[in-house]
Protein backbone atom coordinates (compact mmCIF):
# COMPACT_ATOMS: atom_id res chain seq x y z
CA UNK A 1 0.00 0.00 0.00
CA UNK A 2 1.03 3.37 -0.82
CA UNK A 3 2.34 5.49 2.40
CA UNK A 4 -0.02 8.23 3.11
CA UNK A 5 1.01 11.79 2.67
CA UNK A 6 0.42 13.70 6.36
CA UNK A 7 0.68 17.22 6.87
CA UNK A 8 0.17 18.64 10.04
CA UNK A 9 -0.04 22.90 10.45
CA UNK A 10 -0.49 25.15 13.77
CA UNK A 11 -2.47 28.53 13.51
CA UNK A 12 -3.60 29.98 16.55
CA UNK A 13 -2.55 27.57 19.02
CA UNK A 14 -0.02 27.14 22.05
CA UNK A 15 1.68 24.61 20.32
CA UNK A 16 0.87 21.67 22.80
CA UNK A 17 -0.84 19.79 19.54
CA UNK A 18 2.08 19.35 17.34
CA UNK A 19 4.24 18.08 20.86
CA UNK A 20 1.35 15.80 21.73
CA UNK A 21 2.11 14.49 18.16
CA UNK A 22 5.98 13.72 19.12
CA UNK A 23 4.08 12.50 22.50
CA UNK A 24 2.93 9.13 20.95
CA UNK A 25 7.02 8.16 21.64
CA UNK A 26 7.55 5.35 20.03
CA UNK A 27 4.42 5.27 17.92
CA UNK A 28 6.27 8.03 15.79
CA UNK A 29 8.02 5.59 14.38
CA UNK A 30 4.85 3.45 13.51
CA UNK A 31 3.46 6.81 11.93
CA UNK A 32 6.51 7.43 9.77
CA UNK A 33 6.73 3.91 8.61
CA UNK A 34 2.84 4.41 7.52
CA UNK A 35 3.03 7.99 6.27
CA UNK A 36 5.15 10.37 4.46
CA UNK A 37 5.07 13.77 6.10
CA UNK A 38 4.50 16.60 3.52
CA UNK A 39 4.49 19.20 6.06
CA UNK A 40 4.84 20.05 9.60
CA UNK A 41 6.48 23.81 10.68
CA UNK A 42 7.07 22.27 13.67
CA UNK A 43 9.86 19.76 13.02
CA UNK A 44 10.78 20.49 9.23
CA UNK A 45 11.47 23.33 7.15
CA UNK A 46 8.78 24.27 4.61
CA UNK A 47 7.55 27.29 2.91
CA UNK A 48 4.56 27.86 1.68
CA UNK A 49 5.75 27.88 -1.71
CA UNK A 50 6.29 24.34 -1.28
CA UNK A 51 2.49 23.73 -0.23
CA UNK A 52 1.61 25.88 -3.12
CA UNK A 53 3.97 23.63 -5.69
CA UNK A 54 1.73 20.38 -4.48
CA UNK A 55 -0.86 18.81 -6.96
CA UNK A 56 -4.25 20.02 -5.88
CA UNK A 57 -5.99 17.02 -3.80
CA UNK A 58 -2.53 15.31 -3.63
CA UNK A 59 -2.49 15.69 0.52
CA UNK A 60 -3.89 12.61 2.21
CA UNK A 61 -5.00 13.97 5.45
CA UNK A 62 -4.00 17.07 6.97
CA UNK A 63 -4.30 17.74 10.89
CA UNK A 64 -5.12 21.33 11.07
CA UNK A 65 -4.21 22.78 15.30
CA UNK A 66 -5.19 26.15 16.15
CA UNK A 67 -8.06 28.29 15.52
CA UNK A 68 -8.69 30.79 12.63
CA UNK A 69 -7.33 34.33 14.32
CA UNK A 70 -5.72 36.09 11.65
CA UNK A 71 -5.71 36.59 7.83
CA UNK A 72 -2.40 34.25 7.33
CA UNK A 73 -4.35 31.30 9.24
CA UNK A 74 -7.25 31.27 7.32
CA UNK A 75 -5.06 31.63 4.25
CA UNK A 76 -3.14 28.51 4.74
CA UNK A 77 -6.31 26.78 5.79
CA UNK A 78 -7.79 27.11 2.34
CA UNK A 79 -4.25 26.20 0.53
CA UNK A 80 -4.14 23.39 2.93
CA UNK A 81 -7.79 22.44 2.41
CA UNK A 82 -7.59 22.62 -1.53
CA UNK A 83 -4.25 20.11 -1.40
CA UNK A 84 -5.82 17.62 1.01
CA UNK A 85 -7.92 15.17 0.96
CA UNK A 86 -8.97 14.72 3.96
CA UNK A 87 -9.11 18.43 6.92
CA UNK A 88 -8.90 16.97 10.31
CA UNK A 89 -9.58 19.38 12.92
CA UNK A 90 -7.10 18.84 15.31
CA UNK A 91 -7.81 19.53 18.87
CA UNK A 92 -9.93 21.96 20.78
CA UNK A 93 -8.64 24.65 19.18
CA UNK A 94 -9.27 24.00 16.18
CA UNK A 95 -12.58 21.98 16.33
CA UNK A 96 -14.08 24.76 18.55
CA UNK A 97 -11.94 28.34 19.27
CA UNK A 98 -10.08 27.20 22.45
CA UNK A 99 -8.35 29.05 24.57
CA UNK A 100 -7.79 31.76 21.49
CA UNK A 101 -11.59 31.90 21.62
CA UNK A 102 -11.94 33.28 24.50
CA UNK A 103 -10.97 36.43 23.30
CA UNK A 104 -14.39 36.63 21.31
CA UNK A 105 -15.53 38.41 25.15
CA UNK A 106 -13.86 41.36 23.85
CA UNK A 107 -12.91 43.25 20.77
CA UNK A 108 -9.94 43.73 18.19
CA UNK A 109 -9.59 47.08 19.19
CA UNK A 110 -9.02 46.11 23.11
CA UNK A 111 -7.28 43.92 22.63
CA UNK A 112 -4.42 45.81 20.24
CA UNK A 113 -4.74 48.71 22.87
CA UNK A 114 -3.80 46.24 25.77
CA UNK A 115 -0.84 44.61 24.22
CA UNK A 116 0.52 47.55 22.69
CA UNK A 117 -0.37 49.99 24.78
CA UNK A 118 -1.61 50.13 27.58
CA UNK A 119 0.87 46.66 29.56
CA UNK A 120 3.36 48.19 32.30
CA UNK A 121 6.10 47.26 30.20
CA UNK A 122 5.26 48.90 26.92
CA UNK A 123 6.81 51.80 25.98
CA UNK A 124 4.92 53.39 23.14
CA UNK A 125 4.32 56.94 22.92
CA UNK A 126 2.87 57.51 19.92
CA UNK A 127 0.34 54.22 20.76
CA UNK A 128 1.84 52.91 16.77
CA UNK A 129 -0.66 49.78 16.20
CA UNK A 130 0.59 46.72 14.02
CA UNK A 131 -0.05 47.55 10.36
CA UNK A 132 -0.91 45.42 8.14
CA UNK A 133 1.78 47.27 5.63
CA UNK A 134 4.41 49.42 5.92
CA UNK A 135 7.00 50.86 3.52
CA UNK A 136 10.85 50.43 4.73
CA UNK A 137 13.61 51.58 1.88
CA UNK A 138 13.93 47.84 0.80
CA UNK A 139 10.11 47.54 -0.51
CA UNK A 140 6.55 46.95 1.37
CA UNK A 141 6.30 44.47 4.44
CA UNK A 142 3.16 42.83 5.12
CA UNK A 143 1.65 41.91 8.39
CA UNK A 144 -1.17 39.03 8.57
CA UNK A 145 -4.15 41.18 9.34
CA UNK A 146 -5.93 40.33 13.07
CA UNK A 147 -9.18 39.41 13.22
CA UNK A 148 -11.91 40.99 15.61
CA UNK A 149 -13.57 37.18 16.05
CA UNK A 150 -11.45 33.98 16.56
CA UNK A 151 -13.66 30.97 14.19
CA UNK A 152 -13.59 27.46 14.08
CA UNK A 153 -11.21 25.90 11.09
CA UNK A 154 -14.60 24.26 10.39
CA UNK A 155 -16.32 27.83 9.95
CA UNK A 156 -14.04 28.84 7.39
CA UNK A 157 -13.36 24.95 5.17
CA UNK A 158 -15.01 22.29 5.09
CA UNK A 159 -13.75 19.46 7.42
CA UNK A 160 -14.08 15.75 7.41
CA UNK A 161 -13.02 14.84 10.98
CA UNK A 162 -12.59 16.14 14.64
CA UNK A 163 -10.45 15.22 17.09
CA UNK A 164 -10.72 16.99 20.47
CA UNK A 165 -8.27 17.68 23.34
CA UNK A 166 -6.60 20.76 24.91
CA UNK A 167 -4.26 18.46 23.90
CA UNK A 168 -5.50 15.21 21.67
CA UNK A 169 -4.80 12.46 24.75
CA UNK A 170 -1.51 10.68 22.73
CA UNK A 171 -2.86 7.32 22.39
CA UNK A 172 -5.64 8.33 20.80
CA UNK A 173 -3.35 10.59 18.21
CA UNK A 174 -2.60 6.84 17.33
CA UNK A 175 -5.63 5.51 17.29
CA UNK A 176 -6.87 8.12 14.43
CA UNK A 177 -4.17 7.65 12.33
CA UNK A 178 -4.26 4.33 12.59
CA UNK A 179 -7.99 4.74 11.37
CA UNK A 180 -6.59 6.95 8.37
CA UNK A 181 -4.27 4.94 7.33
CA UNK A 182 -6.47 1.79 7.36
CA UNK A 183 -9.37 3.10 5.83
CA UNK A 184 -11.48 2.21 8.72
CA UNK A 185 -13.11 5.84 9.51
CA UNK A 186 -16.89 6.61 10.63
CA UNK A 187 -18.79 8.92 8.17
CA UNK A 188 -17.93 12.25 7.76
CA UNK A 189 -18.46 14.84 10.10
CA UNK A 190 -17.59 12.62 13.41
CA UNK A 191 -15.66 13.13 16.24
CA UNK A 192 -12.95 10.86 16.31
CA UNK A 193 -10.45 9.45 18.49
CA UNK A 194 -12.97 10.48 21.73
CA UNK A 195 -15.36 8.40 23.46
CA UNK A 196 -19.44 8.38 22.84
CA UNK A 197 -19.79 8.42 26.76
CA UNK A 198 -19.18 11.62 29.03
CA UNK A 199 -15.49 11.90 31.68
CA UNK A 200 -18.20 11.72 34.01
CA UNK A 201 -19.08 8.46 32.89
CA UNK A 202 -15.36 7.21 32.57
CA UNK A 203 -14.22 8.74 36.12
CA UNK A 204 -13.81 6.00 38.48
CA UNK A 205 -14.51 8.93 41.86
CA UNK A 206 -17.07 7.83 43.82
CA UNK A 207 -20.12 9.91 43.19
CA UNK A 208 -22.43 9.90 46.06
CA UNK A 209 -24.85 13.01 46.36
CA UNK A 210 -24.55 16.81 44.37
CA UNK A 211 -25.09 19.36 47.14
CA UNK A 212 -23.18 22.54 47.16
CA UNK A 213 -22.83 24.79 49.65
CA UNK A 214 -19.58 26.41 48.71
CA UNK A 215 -17.88 26.85 45.34
CA UNK A 216 -13.83 26.56 45.51
CA UNK A 217 -10.80 26.86 43.15
CA UNK A 218 -8.76 23.98 42.96
CA UNK A 219 -5.95 25.85 45.21
CA UNK A 220 -7.96 26.81 47.81
CA UNK A 221 -8.68 23.03 48.95
CA UNK A 222 -7.30 19.73 49.07
CA UNK A 223 -9.92 17.34 47.41
CA UNK A 224 -10.92 13.75 48.86
CA UNK A 225 -8.58 12.05 45.82
CA UNK A 226 -11.45 9.37 45.80
CA UNK A 227 -14.48 11.57 45.66
CA UNK A 228 -16.09 13.31 42.86
CA UNK A 229 -14.58 17.03 42.35
CA UNK A 230 -17.84 18.44 41.84
CA UNK A 231 -19.67 17.41 45.46
CA UNK A 232 -16.84 19.13 46.94
CA UNK A 233 -17.36 22.37 45.24
CA UNK A 234 -14.82 22.48 42.99
CA UNK A 235 -16.28 23.29 39.17
CA UNK A 236 -15.98 19.79 36.75
CA UNK A 237 -17.24 19.71 33.58
CA UNK A 238 -17.20 15.84 33.44
CA UNK A 239 -21.01 15.70 33.16
CA UNK A 240 -21.33 17.85 30.28
CA UNK A 241 -17.96 16.91 28.38
CA UNK A 242 -17.29 14.13 26.02
CA UNK A 243 -14.95 11.64 27.20
CA UNK A 244 -11.79 10.03 25.66
CA UNK A 245 -9.27 11.62 27.20
CA UNK A 246 -8.98 9.14 30.06
CA UNK A 247 -10.19 10.98 32.67
CA UNK A 248 -6.55 13.05 32.71
CA UNK A 249 -7.60 16.06 34.80
CA UNK A 250 -9.89 14.10 37.42
CA UNK A 251 -7.53 11.70 37.93
CA UNK A 252 -4.52 14.10 38.74
CA UNK A 253 -6.80 15.41 41.70
CA UNK A 254 -7.91 18.51 38.81
CA UNK A 255 -11.47 19.41 37.77
CA UNK A 256 -12.42 18.75 33.79
CA UNK A 257 -12.17 21.64 31.82
CA UNK A 258 -14.00 20.36 29.24
CA UNK A 259 -11.88 20.08 26.55
CA UNK A 260 -12.98 17.42 24.54
CA UNK A 261 -15.85 19.72 23.87
CA UNK A 262 -19.73 18.86 24.32
CA UNK A 263 -20.79 15.36 24.74
CA UNK A 264 -22.69 13.63 22.43
CA UNK A 265 -26.59 14.83 22.43
CA UNK A 266 -24.93 18.13 24.43
CA UNK A 267 -25.41 21.37 21.44
CA UNK A 268 -24.17 24.24 24.29
CA UNK A 269 -21.72 23.28 26.62
CA UNK A 270 -21.77 26.02 28.45
CA UNK A 271 -25.29 26.46 29.06
CA UNK A 272 -26.12 22.63 30.25
CA UNK A 273 -23.05 22.79 32.95
CA UNK A 274 -24.80 26.29 34.14
CA UNK A 275 -28.21 24.75 34.52
CA UNK A 276 -26.45 21.19 36.19
CA UNK A 277 -24.85 24.15 38.60
CA UNK A 278 -28.35 25.53 39.31
CA UNK A 279 -29.77 22.32 40.14
CA UNK A 280 -27.69 21.32 42.75
CA UNK A 281 -26.92 24.34 44.50
CA UNK A 282 -28.22 23.54 47.85
CA UNK A 283 -30.00 26.41 49.41
CA UNK A 284 -33.49 27.88 48.44
CA UNK A 285 -32.73 31.46 50.17
CA UNK A 286 -32.33 33.71 47.15
CA UNK A 287 -29.16 35.59 49.66
CA UNK A 288 -27.96 32.39 50.42
CA UNK A 289 -28.38 31.12 46.81
CA UNK A 290 -26.54 34.44 45.41
CA UNK A 291 -23.46 34.39 47.67
CA UNK A 292 -22.94 30.55 46.42
CA UNK A 293 -22.73 31.67 42.98
CA UNK A 294 -20.59 34.67 43.84
CA UNK A 295 -17.99 32.02 44.53
CA UNK A 296 -17.61 30.87 41.32
CA UNK A 297 -14.76 33.20 40.20
CA UNK A 298 -14.76 34.27 36.19
CA UNK A 299 -17.81 32.19 34.85
CA UNK A 300 -17.68 32.97 31.44
CA UNK A 301 -13.97 31.77 31.13
CA UNK A 302 -15.13 28.72 32.96
CA UNK A 303 -18.04 27.83 31.28
CA UNK A 304 -16.51 28.84 28.00
CA UNK A 305 -13.40 27.80 27.94
CA UNK A 306 -12.65 25.94 25.15
CA UNK A 307 -15.79 26.23 22.86
CA UNK A 308 -17.26 29.81 22.95
CA UNK A 309 -16.46 30.76 19.28
CA UNK A 310 -19.57 27.25 18.60
CA UNK A 311 -21.50 27.64 21.22
CA UNK A 312 -24.77 29.27 20.29
CA UNK A 313 -23.21 32.47 22.08
CA UNK A 314 -20.21 32.57 19.19
CA UNK A 315 -19.41 36.01 20.61
CA UNK A 316 -20.11 38.19 23.59
CA UNK A 317 -18.61 41.19 25.69
CA UNK A 318 -18.60 40.89 29.17
S1 LIG B 1 -17.90 15.73 37.96
FE1 LIG B 1 -15.69 15.44 37.59
S2 LIG B 1 -14.93 14.42 39.43
FE2 LIG B 1 -17.15 14.22 39.45
S3 LIG B 1 -17.51 12.23 38.49
FE3 LIG B 1 -17.62 13.78 36.86
S4 LIG B 1 -15.56 13.87 36.01
FE4 LIG B 1 -15.39 12.80 37.97
S1 LIG C 1 -10.54 15.68 31.88
FE1 LIG C 1 -11.62 17.25 30.70
S2 LIG C 1 -10.19 18.99 30.51
FE2 LIG C 1 -9.00 17.20 31.22
S3 LIG C 1 -8.20 16.31 29.30
FE3 LIG C 1 -10.13 15.26 29.74
S4 LIG C 1 -11.72 16.43 28.62
FE4 LIG C 1 -9.88 17.72 28.73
Amino acid sequence: MAKLKLALYWAAACGGCDVAVLDVNEKILDIAAIADIVLWPIAMDFKYSDVEAVEDGSIDVCLFNGAIRNSENEHIAKLLRQKSKIMVAFGSCAMMGGIPGLANFTTRESILERVFIETPSTDNPDCILPQTQVSVPEGVLTLPEFYDRVRALGDVVKVEYYVPGCPPAPEQIWNVVEAIASGNLPPAGSVVGASEKTVCDECKRRKEEKKIKQFYRPYQIIPDPDRCLLEQGIICLGSVTRGGCGVRCPNTNMPCRGCYGPAPNIVEQGAKIISALGSIIDSNDPEEVARIIDGIVDPAGTFYRFGLPTSLLRRARV
